[in-house]
């Protein structure tokens, strides 16, 4: 036997089985979205790599160890996208979307080459938000407060969400300067990582997930101490609004995030039901960026989510799978007009979800399909019905009784049948 060819570790096919609860997801992602007026942005998965290095930043864990990038046979250097931000931002400046605020959505894979775990794949699935041209608090509540309306649909409990300001850049400098001291201060407890980072991007000591470090960051000089007044006020007004929606949150002032553009609001929905990775959704403020990409200085802010996260989340229970109907045809002449028939039925009832058997076999052994395929009713095709213009139906689920209708009248039939509680 020829050799197997499997995927590659951490890119994962999605099955039909889990297919529903994908399209669930995507589909409450996309309704909620259109209510608040984002429109739908698909940019290409790679990009020149220029792109992410001078975006995400060259001193973080996704362009120095992460990503995938390669030279193409014309000499270029190119990268699978690893998040979706940089992308729209180079689109936006690239097609004029900037003369007036913008509310963008995307959504699709993003390739990262992490030590694939829980949580953590290498190519896996973000939908996210950019809104740009608005620089106040009101639009930085208006996208937490769309993402607590997509958990409402999705019927996602127990997220707490965490936020955080990172104030502006010269505010950010300032920080910067008083969080070395502190770490130089503490040199011999810091991890290698973290010793490395002190020189390069010391910020993201702050974010360091190593335990043994958790004493020596909490007594770190806070960030919030070295706000501006417009900053403040900026955050200030933000925590107003989300207490006036109800929204519980907390304030963390080690909340950094690992991609370089952020400043001012940053946030992170998080869930303990996860392990390690809860984080599910993050975002913030990239004031920047698009001036930094060689746009006009526009206010941008943002966020994307993990599906595979989400996904483990969502109750499927819920979600309904499988078609409507099971055509199960016996007798020559019934199986020889079974697709035939079932094109006439849905073209009849365009919101039927109908499947044909195909390829014969016994009543036994059709039916045997008809339950293993999740339809709520066989229509049920032989010889004698055939003859008689009519069609049986016949409950699946609840072991009801097969009753015969003329063909014609199986709309209405069908009808009763979902008006029964049926579909
Ligand atoms: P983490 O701290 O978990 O590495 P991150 O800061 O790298 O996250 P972002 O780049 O902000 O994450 O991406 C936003 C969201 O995308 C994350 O909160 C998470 O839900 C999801 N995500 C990021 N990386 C991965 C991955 N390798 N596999 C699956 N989901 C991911
Ligand atoms: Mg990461």
């Amino acid at each position: 036997m020829a050799k197997k060819i499997q995927a590659i570790r951490g890119m994962h096919d999605i099955l039909p089985a889990q297919a529903p609860v994908w399209q669930f997801l995507e589909d409450q992602a996309r309704a909620v979205l259109e209510r608040y007026g984002y429109s739908e942005l698909r940019t290409p998965l790679v990009e020149v790599t220029e792109l992410f290095k001078r975006s995400i930043g060259e001193v973080t864990d996704i362009v120095e160890k992460e990503m995938y990038s390669f030279e193409d046979r014309g000499g270029d250097q190119l990268a699978l996208r690893p998040e979706g931000t940089a992308s729209c931002v180079r689109a936006a400046i690239e097609h004029s979307l900037l003369d007036q605020p913008q509310r963008i959505w995307y959504s699709g894979p993003m390739f990262r080459r992490e030590r694939p775990q829980r949580g953590r794949y290498r190519q896996f699935h973000q939908i996210g938000v950019e809104v740009f041209g608005l620089d106040g608090p009101d639009i930085d509540l208006e996208v937490i407060l769309l993402t607590r309306q997509l958990w409402r649909t999705l019927g996602l409990k127990d997220l707490r969400l965490e936020i955080n300001s990172l104030g502006d850049a010269d505010e950010r400098a300032q920080y910067r300067d008083a969080l070395v001291g502190y770490l130089e201060a503490h040199f011999d407890q810091l991890d290698g990582d973290s010793q490395k980072r002190l020189t390069t991007n010391p910020l993201r000591v702050l974010d360091s997930k190593n335990p043994d470090m958790r004493a020596l960051i909490a007594g770190a000089p806070n960030l919030l101490d070295h706000l501006g007044d417009t900053t403040r006020t900026h955050f200030e007004t933000l925590c107003a609004g989300l207490d006036a929606a109800g929204i519980a949150y907390q304030v963390n002032p080690r909340l950094v995030r690992g991609l370089d553009y952020y400043n001012r609001t940053v946030f992170e929905w998080i869930t303990d039901a996860l392990g390690a990775q809860g984080t599910v959704c993050a975002g913030g403020r990239y004031d920047g960026l698009v001036a930094q990409l060689g746009g006009r200085p526009t206010p941008a802010v943002g966020f994307a989510m993990g599906l595979e996260r989400l996904i483990e989340l969502i109750d499927t229970s819920r979600i309904e799978t499988g078609p409507d109907a099971y055509l199960v045809a016996v007798g020559e002449r019934a199986q020889a007009d079974a697709v035939r028939l079932a094109e006439r039925l849905r073209e009849q009832i365009p919101a039927l979800r109908l499947l044909c058997h195909c390829g014969g076999g016994g009543f036994k052994s059709q039916f045997k399909k008809a339950d293993r395929s999740g339809a709520r009713v066989a229509l049920v095709l032989g010889d004698d019905e055939l003859d008689q213009g009519t069609i049986g139906i016949k409950p699946l689920r609840d072991n009801g009784e097969q009753r015969n209708v003329a063909i014609d009248a199986l709309p209405e039939a069908l009808t009763d049948f979902a008006r029964g509680g049926g579909f």
